[in-house]
Parts: C-alpha cells; sequence; structure tokens
C-alpha cells in the first residue's frame, strides 16, 4: 500500500481551520474528499496520545467511506500548565467548541498557577500527529511540533484555536497576527506533513 501512488484522499477532520490547512499542503493532483461530503461526526477521542487519537480518527473515516484516510490529531501543550490542554486542547473549548472560551481557560489556570506569570516565559508547544490508514490498517503516523511561548494577551484575528496566544521561538507575533501563508511554512502540522509525505 504505501508503494502505491495514492490518487484520492479523504481528509478526516470536522475543523474547517485544518482543512483548509491540510489542503494547502497537498500535492495538487490528489483527489480531495472532505467529511462534509459524508456527513460524518467525529468519533469518541479516547486515546492517551496524539498519535493514537490521530489513528483513531483516520481508522475510522476510512472504514465508514472506504477511502484512503489522512487524519490529525493536535493541541498545545503549556509546560507551566503541565502540558495541558494538550491532547484536552478542543475540549477545553467546551460542547460548541469556542476558542475564546478555551483561551480564557488558559490565562484563568495561569493566574490560579501564579498570579505573577506575565513576568515569565511560558514556554508552550504545539503538537501534531498526523496518520494515515486504510479501513482499519495503519498506512504511517508520524508527529510535527512547533517551540514557542504563549503571549500576555490574545493578539490577532487570523486561524483558529489557540493561535492568538502562541508565539512561535524568534517571532514576535502571534500565528493569529500572521497571514496564513506564514503560519502554514513553519507550524506543527507542516512539520508533520514533510514527514508523512513521502506516504501519499
Ligand atoms: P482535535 O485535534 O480536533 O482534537 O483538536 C485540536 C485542538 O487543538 C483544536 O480544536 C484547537 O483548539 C487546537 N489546535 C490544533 N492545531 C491548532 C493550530 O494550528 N492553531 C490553533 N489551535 C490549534
Amino acid at each position: 500500500m504505501s508503494k502505491q501512488k495514492i490518487d484520492k484522499l479523504l481528509i478526516g477532520t470536522n475543523n474547517k481551520g485544518k482543512l483548509r490547512e491540510i489542503k494547502s499542503l497537498l500535492p495538487k493532483d490528489i483527489k480531495i474528499y472532505s467529511n462534509s461530503v459524508f456527513n460524518l461526526s467525529s468519533p469518541t477521542e479516547n486515546g492517551k496520545t496524539f498519535k493514537e487519537n490521530s489513528l483513531i480518527k483516520s481508522r475510522y473515516f476510512s472504514q465508514k467511506t472506504g477511502l484512503i484516510c489522512l487524519a490529525d490529531d493536535s493541541g498545545l501543550e503549556i509546560d507551566f500548565l503541565d502540558k495541558n490542554p494538550g491532547i484536552y486542547s478542543a475540549r477545553w473549548g467546551g460542547k460548541d467548541g469556542d476558542f475564546n472560551k478555551a483561551i480564557r481557560k488558559v490565562y484563568r489556570e495561569l493566574n490560579k498557577k501564579d498570579k505573577n506569570w506575565k513576568d515569565k516565559k511560558i514556554k508552550a508547544r504545539f503538537i501534531c500527529a498526523l496518520s494515515i490508514s486504510y479501513l482499519n490498517k495503519k498506512i504511517a503516523c508520524v508527529l510535527g511540533k512547533v517551540e514557542g511561548y504563549i503571549s500576555n494577551e490574545p493578539r490577532g484575528k487570523n486561524g483558529f484555536g489557540y493561535d492568538p496566544i502562541f508565539i512561535p521561538l524568534k517571532k514576535r507575533k502571534t500565528f493569529g497576527e500572521m497571514k496564513p501563508s506564514q503560519k502554514y511554512k513553519m507550524d506543527h502540522r507542516y512539520q508533520a506533513f514533510k514527514k508523512i509525505k513521502k506516504f501519499l
């Protein structure tokens, strides 16, 4: 399977931000299908790691559609919060996936831990596991990371999720202030994609 060229691929996500970014990374000669065409809801993500959750998704969506599926599981790890929200990054936004709510929770947790957290550098990283499955068979599973820190307040309206509070290393702007094209060239999904593209 891995040596054969993939010409059709399902992107297993219900997150529009991720779909847009993954589409921009894929070779243009692959016909891409998205979940919305099949009206699929997401499976329960009960894995303990990003890799496990990404495999749960790619296997589930492939089995539902009969197509080879590329899925990701990603999130933000904040060292000062014992690596939370981590695999719970989406869940911090509540049932409606409200990203503003998730960001408020980050600041609330930082304040709980230390009122003076703004005087410190709060190290964080985005992590992305990407996997490709065909039915219940794993074709590939890789991990990508981008290191950075948490800004003292949310900045910028671009992107999604925690983008307005994450400043990558050696940059001043948050991902939320960067143009999508700039973010896509350095982020965790791009790093994971570099490792998985040989399977496509
Ligand atoms: P899941 O992989 O669908 O479980 O959700 C991952 C969650 O992590 C998203 O809902 C976002 O809150 C967050 N996240 C993942 N990647 C990014 C990103 O590139 N920017 C901002 N937030 C992200």
